[in-house]
């Protein structure tokens, strides 16, 4: 059964009940000393058909008048190609490629750096030089307490290009002059790095596999 996840046959019994109601019921057997989980539905078909999900669930449909015990018999008797196909399963899912995570230590030689590089204007502007902060985010690259004197900075960035990461310290930096989104934070913005919309696209680009 090579590169398939179904064993049995299916058969020809099309559209038959499908406006029918079926239920699910979860049925649990022992192959060795493992357990399989699956979901049992007695449905219109003559055989019994199983199938396995890449998600690793079972399914197991049966005949109406077929009792469940002949269904746990059948995915028992299935058991070792069931259990073969939710290893290989397991084994595809965990080669993806999970992009690093970065230490705080990692990212702050490379932060620090870039934040002598794209302070210096708001220095100029009285801005005291804030603290950086490291952490893993999901759903955000940077954020900033002004009052605080504080940048946090995701750890995500490390695997991103530089000229992204300056653009999120830049970013970060023009809200200690306005703690807010408007026409007028943009415009201070696109004065200290003309060229942020490319990066950020880039960033936007690459943001998956980081
Ligand atoms: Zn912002």
């Amino acid at each position: 059964m090579a590169g398939s996840g179904k064993t049995g046959t299916r058969t020809g019994a099309t559209g038959q009940g499908q406006g029918r109601k079926s239920r699910i019921a979860k049925r649990t057997v022992y192959w060795g000393e493992n357990a399989i989980v699956y979901e049992f539905e007695r449905k219109a078909v003559k055989n019994m058909n199983l199938r396995i999900r890449p998600d690793g669930s079972i399914h197991v449909s049966v005949g109406r008048g077929v009792p469940a015990s002949a269904a746990d018999a059948f995915v028992r008797d299935n058991g070792e190609r069931i259990l073969a196909v939710l290893e290989r399963f397991a084994r595809t899912a965990s080669t993806r490629v999970e992009p690093p995570r970065f230490t705080d230590a990692q990212c702050r030689g490379l932060f620090e750096e870039i934040l002598e590089e794209v302070y210096p204007p708001f220095g100029e502007r009285g801005i005291p030089k804030p603290q950086l902060r490291i952490r893993h985010m999901k759903s955000r690259w940077g954020s900033c307490i002004p009052g605080k004197g504080v940048i946090t900075m995701n750890s995500r960035l490390l695997g991103a290009p530089r000229s992204c990461v300056e653009y999120v310290m830049a970013h970060e930096l023009c809200h200690f002059i306005h703690p807010n989104h408007s026409s007028a934070f943009y415009g201070e913005l696109s004065k200290c790095m003309p060229d942020w919309r490319e990066r950020k696209a880039l960033l936007q680009k690459c943001s998956d596999r980081l």
